[in-house]
């Protein structure tokens, strides 16, 4: 028994190596949308070249010719699927069986996927619905010698202030804090952790939260994409064997849409709405590329969405972000600004415009 576990351990350490970036732990993943119906019908022309996405590389077209490319850790045009997509954050869920803290998270403008990818459609699941089904499998398959417990908080960032959305109604105005924990771990009193045996019970837990999440709007769509979706999974391991216990925890973020409010509209709470979420994203942006460049200090108290997610970014974490675009010529101005933001979230210097063929 001893043997079989230092052999599964060594499996596991090659596995979690293979995870690791050269820079560090953070990887950014692009992915395109497809055109839409209604873009397709009224003409509207790809400004997103995909001939060197097999090379993580992407180029974003002006009058036909390549005018800037981009590169990432992958790129996803719009044929490759959830499957496609889900297997190669697939080695993140092992992580976390394995006692590491990681981070998931969409990023980009409204209308560019990122719910299509976190959350997924039905018949056609995203990341987190993948995740989970992958989490309890190999927590099953290693039941010999691990104990798992595995509980789920579903919570939302709006306006800088976070609301759980698996509290009863009578208590959903309790305000929530963040406080530091022991051992750098941080915890939020007062925040539901719903213990999960099973993907079902897991979806009850996500289809409570989504429905909550609408509560008090007036406009669900426009609510969900002002604010940042957050799903926590945290994850209690027993080695039986040793009898060590860890305890980890996997965020699944579906952040605010990133586009940037028109000048005319910006009034009121609109445009507290809007700063709020530019202050947070760019928190995000400032907390990822100091932990991509190495920095001393990492500013992870500059907004609400950064400290939340403190333990699970930076350190022995894992991160991994998805920058979602869309094709359109229309969007070409808010692509841009995504890409930009990935790269250097991903704290690496443009490469020169691809030479064209
Ligand atoms: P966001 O969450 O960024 O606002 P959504 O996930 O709501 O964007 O996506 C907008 C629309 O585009 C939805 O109807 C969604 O189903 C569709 N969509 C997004 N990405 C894809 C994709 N890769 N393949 C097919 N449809 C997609």
């Amino acid at each position: 028994l001893k043997m079989k576990y230092n052999e599964e351990q060594a499996k596991r350490r090659k596995l979690h190596n293979q995870v690791e970036d050269a820079k560090g732990n953070i990887r950014v993943f692009c992915r395109c949308r497809p055109l839409s119906r209604a873009e397709s019908s009224t003409g509207c022309s790809t400004v997103v070249d995909f001939d060197a996405a097999s090379n993580g590389e992407l180029g974003i077209l002006n009058s036909g010719s390549i005018k800037k490319t981009f590169r990432f850790d992958r790129v996803f045009t719009p044929n490759d699927n959830q499957v496609d997509v889900f297997a190669q954050a697939l080695p993140l869920v092992t992580s976390v069986l394995d006692g590491y803290n990681v981070c998931i998270f969409a990023y980009g403008q409204t209308g560019t996927g990122k719910t299509f990818t976190m959350e997924g459609t039905e018949g056609n699941r995203g990341v987190n619905y993948q995740t989970l089904v992958e989490l309890f499998k190999i927590a099953k398959e290693r039941n010999d010698s691990f104990t798992y417990d595995i509980s789920v908080s579903v919570l939302e960032v709006y306006n800088e202030q976070i609301r759980d959305l698996l509290t009863t109604p009578s208590s959903s105005s309790k305000k929530l804090e963040i406080k530091q924990a022991a051992e750098g771990l941080h915890s939020i009193p007062g925040l539901v952790e719903e213990k999960v045996e099973n993907i079902q019970e897991v979806w009850n837990v996500l289809l409570a939260g989504s429905s909550a999440r609408a509560v008090g709007s007036n406009n669900v769509n426009e609510h969900n994409s002002r604010s940042h979706c957050m799903l926590c999974i945290i994850v209690k391991a027993k080695n039986l064997l040793n009898g060590e216990c860890t305890k980890s925890k996997l965020w699944l973020v579906d952040l605010a849409g990133s586009e940037r409010l028109a000048k005319t509209d910006a009034q009121g709470e609109r445009l507290k709405e809007a700063q709020n979420i530019n202050r947070s994203l760019s928190a995000l942006g400032d907390v990822v590329s100091s932990l991509a460049n190495k920095s001393s200090h990492i500013p992870y108290r500059n907004s609400k969405l950064t400290h939340l997610l403190q333990d699970s970014l930076g350190g022995e974490s894992k991160t991994l972000m998805f920058v979602q675009i869309s094709p359109s010529e229309h969007d070409l101005s808010e692509t841009l600004s995504s890409l930009n933001f990935a790269t250097r979230v991903r704290g690496v210097e443009l490469g020169p415009p691809r030479k064209q063929i």
